[in-house]
Formats: C-alpha cells, structure tokens, sequence
C-alpha cells in the first residue's frame, strides 16, 4: 500500500460540505454559545481549522490524542488517551470534531468519556462516515460524507504520517 489511486472527494465538494456544517452548527448553537470543540488530533486538524473558521458564534477550542490503531490500519478496540482535554468541560457544551468514523469505537468510547465529566451536551461532528462496517451504535449527529469502505488519505488523514497535507480525500491503492 502506498500510492495514491484516486480522488474520492475534490477540494471544492469539501469546501462546500464544510460550510454546509458549520451554518447548521452556528444555528444549532446560536442560544449555547461559547461551543467548545474538541479536535482529535492528529487527523481532525485541518478539518477542524476550516470548520471552525465558518461557525458564526463564539467557540472555544482544546484537543485529544487518542490511540486505537498503532501502526496498522485495523482497529484494535483498544482505545487509549495520549494527550488529555487541558480544560474543565463541566457545564460546557462540547462537540467533538473528528477525521473519520471507521468502526466507531473511538468515538463511542470518547463520548462517554466526555459526558461522565459532566459537559452539559456532546455531540459528534465526523467529515467522512465508513459504510458497510460493522458499527458501534453512535450518534453522528453532522456527517459530511458518507464513503465506502476503502482505506483514505488527505485533508489530514494520513498513511505512515504521509499524505496530510494533501488538499482533497483520495483512496490509497492496496
Ligand atoms: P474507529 O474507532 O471508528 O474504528 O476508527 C477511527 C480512527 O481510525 C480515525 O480517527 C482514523 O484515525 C483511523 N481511520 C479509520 N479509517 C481510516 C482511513 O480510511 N484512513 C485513515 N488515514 N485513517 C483511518
């Protein structure tokens, strides 16, 4: 595995797709605000970067680290933290902003985890959702893409820390 094999998504259906979130996010949260996202790092960067910078209301931010992987590309289940929040969520609403949803167990392992600290709402924000996987049931409450089931990189996403900074999603051959 290694090169690119083609582009799943163009930067201009990202861009549009972006906005389309972060209008229904800035109405949603309009009477909620501050909005804290929670970036997960380090996929969600750039995604995150441009969401955020369409939402209309104020936001705070902070970041997680989270492990499921290692170096492969099949999910252990096993979920750990790498780097915590570094502030109180208590009270706060939260939405967690993430890359992708793949099985879904990192997500639902964080959205617990965030709600037993007390935040008052948390909701999942996830660019790309995987079809045909075997799923933990979780809420995506804004999904920008449903996609097949194919390995992905770009716009954050990586393959051995390669690859992110590509400006479009593009499948990588196996
Ligand atoms: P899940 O816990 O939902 O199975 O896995 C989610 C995480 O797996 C994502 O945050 C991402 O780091 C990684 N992942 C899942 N599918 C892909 C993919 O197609 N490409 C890349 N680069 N990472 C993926």
């Amino acid at each position: 595995m290694g090169e690119i094999e083609e582009t799943l998504l163009t930067e201009e259906q990202i861009r549009s797709k972006v906005c389309e979130l972060a209008a229904r996010i800035t109405e949603d949260y309009a009477d909620r605000a501050p909005l804290l996202l929670v970036g997960i790092l380090k996929g969600a960067f750039i995604f995150l970067a441009d969401l955020a910078r369409e939402i209309g209301i104020p936001i705070e931010f902070d970041f997680m680290a989270l492990s499921s992987y290692g170096s492969s590309t099949k999910t252990s289940g096993v979920v750990r933290i790498m780097k915590d929040l570094d502030v109180e969520i208590k009270g706060k609403h939260v939405l967690i902003v993430e890359d992708i949803v793949d099985t879904g167990l990192t997500l639902s392992y964080l959205q617990r985890n965030l709600a037993a600290r007390g935040a008052a709402s948390v909701e999942i924000c996830a660019l790309l959702n995987k079809r045909g996987r075997d799923k933990v049931d979780i809420p995506v409450k804004y999904e920008g893409f449903s996609i097949p089931n194919v390995f992905v990189v770009g716009y954050g996403l990586d393959h051995a820390e390669r690859y992110r900074n590509l400006p479009y999603i593009a499948v990588l051959e196996k």
